[in-house]
């Protein structure tokens, strides 16, 4: 039998850049034995996203069954929308002795450090506040009161560093790839556990 692959999980605030990080990643990485869970959405799809791609765009009821039927690693509330995590896909692909890499908010994460505590978590911050803000502007899919309220999440997320293992600061994108390969490659050569 394979050995397990390892659970790498990403996480940060809204606009700090963690979907561009993550595409960046796998586009660069093609031979990597690693792949990504599409999450669960009830959120509508922004222009240009595809279903089974970017997300499982599903309603609400859908969501609540794959809650209610154990369907899921994690799940989360996030502004007006549920998020989540589908557990098969994760399982199955670990057990091939794949690496498996989530890129979810933290309180999906803080879940999944307590189900897998052998995770690498890593959280990907913003050089500071205001750059934050520009971005969340500037991805121009969203009204104000949306973005006031992606803003009072993110700064309450900042706070939730200290649960991650790493640190990482999206100043350039490929700076924040190679940091995060960086910790990755140090992951798999390590011998001891704490
Ligand atoms: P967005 O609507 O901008 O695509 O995502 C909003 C937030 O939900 C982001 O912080 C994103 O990382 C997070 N997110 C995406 N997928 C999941 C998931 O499966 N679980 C959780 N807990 N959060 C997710």
């Amino acid at each position: 039998m394979a050995t397990r692959g390892m659970l790498i999980v990403l996480s940060g605030p809204s606009g700090v850049g963690k979907g561009t990080v993550r595409k960046a990643m796998f586009r660069d990485n093609k031979k990597r034995d690693f792949v990504y869970s599409v999450s669960m959405t009830t959120r509508k799809p922004r222009p240009g996203e595809v279903d089974g791609v970017d997300y499982y765009f599903r309603s609400e009821q859908e969501f609540k069954h794959e809650i209610a039927t154990d369907g899921m690693l994690e799940y989360a509330q996030y502004v007006d929308h549920y998020y989540g995590t589908p557990l098969k896909y994760v399982n199955q692909t670990l057990d091939s002795g794949k690496d498996v890499f989530l890129e979810i908010e933290v309180n999906g994460a803080m879940q999944v450090r307590e189900k897998c505590p052998d995770g690498v978590f890593i959280f990907l911050t913003p050089p500071d506040l205001s750059s934050l803000k520009e971005r969340i502007k500037g991805r121009g899919s969203e009204d104000s009161q949306t973005i006031n309220k992606r803003m009072v999440k993110a700064v309450e997320e900042i706070k939730m560093m200290q649960q991650y293992d790493y640190a990482v600061v999206n100043d350039r994108v490929f700076l924040a790839v190679k940091r995060i390969e960086n910790i990755i490659e140090s992951e798999h050569l390590r011998v001891k556990r704490v």
